[in-house]
């Protein structure tokens, strides 16, 4: 098997590479070996130099029987399982002039790059599209293609709908701003670059190609799922039943991915990666009801007692309340004696980072929980489904995050919190309420500062800020309580 633990040819494309040069590929059946020979060889060189970083000759020259040349001819064929004779044979040739992924089949550079994502929410957004499809048929081959990976992964795609994504997609032509310019119709399809800042992940489709969602053309969510593959961390594979093998081809089965795709994308971003071994991680998630009767854990992780501690978000659900603090959190039962404590992926495994905010709707049992611009929804114990933009709430679309978020049962609404100013969500029309945002300062005085986090309970709200919360009775519109913030955990 193609061992895959690091990744990864996309990272070569971030390199500026040495003078490549876009291959010509002649069309399908005109590809018979050796009637030119000048043509195979240019062919060959151009392939060899872009997919198997065969370095340029000196003054231009290309020697078909140099000891480099014939040595990645050997490469070539190796990979793609044929004869490794190191000569341009017909099957040779006919796999160089295939259509195919623009990154390279070997990776020289990869030690430089990270490999994986350090998270498994990913988020992406669409740029530049095709005019050979209508918007929504490429929204939704582009949102099917990522299901290909989440659903054999722990990995979820968030759409977004900013320039700053980590993955960007983009139909493009030629030059188009990176150093790997497209090639025309056919030979190289679309390239991807590795996980990473900036261009890491980015994924640019050749948009001479004639992009279907059929048969005919290219099938853009066969070449979209395979990118991705590439964006995501995972290099190519000689396999022709992988979806990974950098050639085209035109029939598929219904499921893309090979039991090879599958093991590698787990390999890289393994489900218990990185998790103290000492947690059942599963052990509330096989209740239905675990914050009634789930294990204690053996030993506090974090000093909750410590004067300086702060919490990034506290909602109630049900009956219990919940403090986030970067990746970890405490859960204290209304009716329970002790506190459950942990990383949050203990309780909620698909979450991954902190939480910003958090709320609970007792009317629907659900919580929210606000991570950036997104939100996951959770009923009863479970995280339902994948996280949604912030956006869907109706906030303009400078607003990325929100400091703090708390639901009032008695007027149905939810108040956003974000530095100075605050919005307030009808969660009964499921609208924003005119008018908003307010300044905090003058709808709720006494609280001049940003906001950590908010919780309604019993009748007041409290506002979570630095190490303090106030009990504000927001009828009477002012503060009537200040104390330590980790009073709430016992301390
Ligand atoms: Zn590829
Ligand atoms: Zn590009």
């Amino acid at each position: 098997m193609h061992v895959m633990l690091v990744s990864c040819c996309v990272l070569v494309l971030l390199m500026p590479a040495p003078c490549v040069t876009a291959p010509t590929f002649m069309p399908e059946g005109e590809s018979s070996p050796s009637t030119e020979p000048q043509v195979d060889l240019k062919l060959a060189t151009e392939y060899l130099q872009q997919f198997y970083n065969l370095q340029e000759e000196p003054m231009g020259r290309m020697k078909r029987s140099g000891p480099s040349f014939t040595s990645k001819v050997k490469d070539m064929q190796m990979f793609f399982g044929l004869n490794a004779t190191g000569a341009l044979d017909a099957d040779t040739l006919e796999v160089m002039s295939s259509p195919r992924c623009g990154v390279p089949d070997v990776e020289e550079y990869s030690h430089i790059q990270g490999t994986r994502w350090s998270k498994n929410v990913i988020t992406y957004s669409i740029g530049r599209y095709t005019r050979d499809l209508p918007r929504n048929t490429v929204d939704s081959l582009v949102e099917s293609a990522f299901s290909v990976w989440a659903r054999a992964s722990s990995l979820t795609f968030v759409r977004s709908h900013t320039r700053s994504a980590d993955i960007m997609v983009e139909f493009v032509t030629s030059e188009h701003g990176d150093l790997y310019p497209f090639d025309g119709p056919r030979g190289t399809l679309a390239h991807a670059f590795g996980p990473g800042l900036g261009i890491g992940g980015d994924t640019h489709f050749d948009d001479d190609e004639h992009w279907t969602a059929g048969e005919t053309g290219f099938n853009l969510l066969v070449v979209a799922a395979h990118e991705f593959g590439h964006a995501l961390g995972l290099k190519h594979s000689g396999n022709p039943e992988s979806l990974m093998y950098p050639n085209y081809r035109s029939s598929r089965p219904a499921n893309l991915l090979s039991r090879e795709d599958v093991a590698n994308i787990n390999a890289l971003y393994s489900p218990v990666r990185g998790r103290p071994n000492h947690f059942s991680r599963h052990s509330w998630n096989s209740q239905y009801n675990p914050w009634a009767s789930g294990p204690l854990f053996p030993r506090p992780m974090q000093n909750k007692c410590d004067p300086d501690l702060t919490f990034d978000a506290v909602s109630t659900l049900g009956d219990a309340t919940f403090f986030f603090r970067e990746q970890y959190l405490w859960i204290k039962h209304n009716e329970q004696y002790g506190i459950k404590e942990g990383p949050i992926t203990n309780f909620m495994p698909k979450i991954e980072t902190s939480i910003d905010a958090a709320f609970w709707v007792p009317r629907r049992s659900t919580a929210y929980l606000i991570h950036e611009s997104m939100f996951w929804t959770m009923k009863g114990s479970l995280v339902k489904g994948k996280p949604r933009a912030l956006s869907h709430f109706g906030f303009p679309a400078w607003v990325q995050d929100v400091d703090a978020a708390v639901h009032i049962v008695k007027t149905g609404r939810t108040l956003f919190f974000m530095h100075d100013i605050y919005w307030s969500y009808n969660e009964n029309r499921r609208v924003m309420d005119f008018g908003y945002p307010k300044y905090i300062s003058e709808d709720f005085p006494g609280v001049n500062t940003t906001i950590n986090a908010a919780v309604h309970k019993d009748g007041f709200i409290y506002f979570f800020v630095g190490p303090q919360v106030y009990k504000y009775d927001y009828t009477q519109k002012h503060v009537v309580g200040v104390e330590k913030a980790n009073s709430w955990l016992g301390c």
